[in-house]
């Protein structure tokens, strides 16, 4: 059983575009980075979830300007479904941002993606504090992107030192770092943060982190805190399923990696 926990979708209305201008994105910044696996459709992100054989995923939006944060939580709540989970968006800058949260809260969703390339802030600035203490007394489960993201390649907006003082700071929420902690500062992350209470996501590290890196990661962090995930549609799912299964792992740390923390945390 495979639980993806970090994928993307759409409105249809917007999912052509919104894939165009990102795809765009990824081109310009000179990442080796393979063709979209979707057009950004929640139907078309099923279809592909057969193909590669997994059972569930969790889709992440994002709330790129405070007037959007309503209208995306609203169709995440309508598109969630038994297979497809969905977390809200709050926009640091928006003043309801707090209430917000409740409505995700009571909408149903599992969590709240931030981040901070495309909503402009860096992961420990004290603005952000209340986001995280509220999520943490909603229990609210908090995804950060960190590390390089295609949009900012001259600055990083979550770095593994940042995250290291997120956690020191609000110890009381649940953190997941995207990226394995850091989308190409592993080293860093193998510096600050590998053993602390951080869940670490798998997505789109397959063929940009050496294997054994990735597996001295999970060991030294421990499985029951790493998330498979494949940032689809910009990985197929495909791809990192390939690696949590050729790496010498034991049953049940590919288990604990593949679906049973993501059950814990989305209360499945
Ligand atoms: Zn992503």
């Amino acid at each position: 059983m495979y639980i993806d926990f970090h994928t993307h979708a759409f409105a249809d209305a917007i999912a052509e575009r919104a894939i165009s201008k990102l795809e765009n994105t990824l081109i310009e910044s000179g990442l080796d980075s393979p063709p979209p696996a979707t057009r950004g459709t929640v139907r078309e992100l099923a279809e592909k979830l057969d193909e590669w054989g997994i059972d569930k995923a969790v889709i992440l939006p994002i709330a790129t300007k405070p007037s959007q944060q309503t209208v995306i939580n609203n169709w995440a709540k309508e598109i969630q479904s038994d297979r497809l989970c969905c977390f809200g968006s709050v926009h640091p800058e928006a003043e309801d941002a707090l209430e917000e949260l409740e409505r995700i809260k009571s909408l149903g969703l599992k969590g709240v993606k931030l981040h901070p390339d495309y909503q402009g802030f860096y992961a420990d600035e004290e603005r952000l504090f209340p986001i995280y203490r509220k999520c943490a007394e909603l229990g609210l489960p908090v995804i950060l992107h960190a590390g390089l993201d295609a949009m900012s390649m001259d600055c990083i907006h979550c770095t593994p030192q940042m995250s290291a003082r997120v956690l020191e700071a609000v110890p009381e929420m649940t953190l997941i770092l995207a990226h394995l902690g850091g989308n190409f500062c592993w080293n860093d992350v193998e510096k600050y943060l590998v053993g602390k209470n951080v869940y670490l996501d798998t997505a789109y590290i397959e063929g940009n982190i050496s294997d054994e890196q990735a597996l001295r990661i999970f060991r030294n962090h421990g499985t029951d805190k790493i998330l498979f995930a494949s940032d689809c549609p910009w990985h197929p799912s495909c791809r990192e399923r390939s690696l949590i299964e050729r790496l010498p792992l034991t049953e049940t740390e590919r288990e604990n990696i593949s679906h049973k923390n993501a059950e814990r945390l989305l209360g499945l």
